[in-house]
């Protein structure tokens, strides 16, 4: 690769790509995206990208194609077959995948990939819309550390606490972890919220003491605005966190780990979304605390 910024194309425009495609581009990088909204790719060339009418139209002259879609079914369907990444990606160029997904996924995909001379990294994010917008996302990496060194300018662009975790799938797997810690972080304070409400005490007074204390966290910090608003715009849909639960939960009994509070969470998180409220950010789980304490909501 010469001095020159690597040319970038961009898959899957939704909450998350679209704010980081934007900060490539502020970072001086050419950025060429395709997504299946046509006001996402309006926004995009707004921005000062390229909206491109297809995978294979945005990765064509790439040298760095960046994925962000909701989970290992589009990440397939958007890589494999004469449509997909690797059929229409030039050899030697390098697929970053920042989409939650499935560790096995990414270590088929890898594979898949260096068959047609692409390499691979898994480099799925935390730190939510405000964490992609304010680049300031916790990036987790698997792959080779060739590869990484390489992508690190990039995700020096999108975040700031940037790690290599291991081998092709690694990255996933403390995406995993994440998320069940960021779960059970939200099911807690939405406990927290209902107890402190029906015990009369103010509750933006509790929250803001409870945040400066050993009970303070990323999440409080995060969603405080959401409890005391009950504003479940998103941000995180419950319907991407049932799909990472799914795999959190998948990923442990595969090598024997128990996850007894993860395993009660998940089953709220599902239940939550078979009330019709999928959509709706992950503070929502408020809401079914509260239907659990009595109230109509
Ligand atoms: P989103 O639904 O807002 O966006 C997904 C985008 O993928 C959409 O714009 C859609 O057009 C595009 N897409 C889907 N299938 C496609 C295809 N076949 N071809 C082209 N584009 C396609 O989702 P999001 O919230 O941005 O999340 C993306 C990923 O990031 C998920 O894996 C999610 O778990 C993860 N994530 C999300 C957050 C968050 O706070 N939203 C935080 C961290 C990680």
């Amino acid at each position: 690769m010469s001095n020159a910024l690597p040319k970038i194309a961009w898959i899957g425009l939704g909450i998350m790509g679209s704010p980081m495609s934007e900060n490539l581009i502020k970072a001086g990088y050419d950025v060429t995206g395709f997504t299946l909204e046509q006001d996402k790719l309006e926004r995009l060339a707004a921005a000062g990208g390229t909206a491109a009418g297809s995978i294979a139209e945005a990765v064509r002259d790439a040298d760095v194609v960046i994925t962000m879609v909701p989970a290992s079914p589009q990440v397939e369907a958007i890589s494999y077959g004469p449509d997909g990444i690797l059929e229409n990606a030039r050899s030697g160029a390098l697929l970053i995948d920042m989409s939650s997904i499935t560790p096995q996924t990414s270590v088929g995909l890898a594979k898949a990939a260096k068959d047609k001379g692409i390499r691979v990294l898994d480099a799925p994010v935390s730190g939510g819309e405000a964490g992609a917008i304010e680049a300031v996302l916790s990036i987790m990496v698997g792959g080779e550390q060739a590869d990484f060194d390489q992508a690190k300018p990039i995700f020096e662009a999108l975040g700031k606490t940037i790690v290599l975790c291991g081998p092709h799938g690694s990255g996933q797997t403390v995406k995993a972890a994440n998320q069940l810690i960021v779960a059970v972080n939200i099911q807690a304070c939405a406990e927290a919220v209902v107890f402190l409400e029906k015990s009369g005490v103010d509750l933006q007074a509790a929250l803001d003491v409870l945040n400066g204390g050993l009970a303070g966290s990323t999440v409080l910090t995060r969603k405080r605005d959401n409890f005391l608003n009950r504003d479940f715009k998103p941000g995180f849909r419950i319907d991407l966190h049932h799909k990472d639960m799914g795999i959190v939960t998948d990923a442990a009994r595969n090598v024997g780990a128990a996850l007894p509070v993860g395993a009660v969470v998940a089953q709220l998180v599902a239940s939550l979304r078979a009330q019709g409220d999928g959509g709706l950010d992950h503070s929502a789980l408020l809401r079914a605390v509260e239907r659990l304490s009595g109230a109509q909501v």
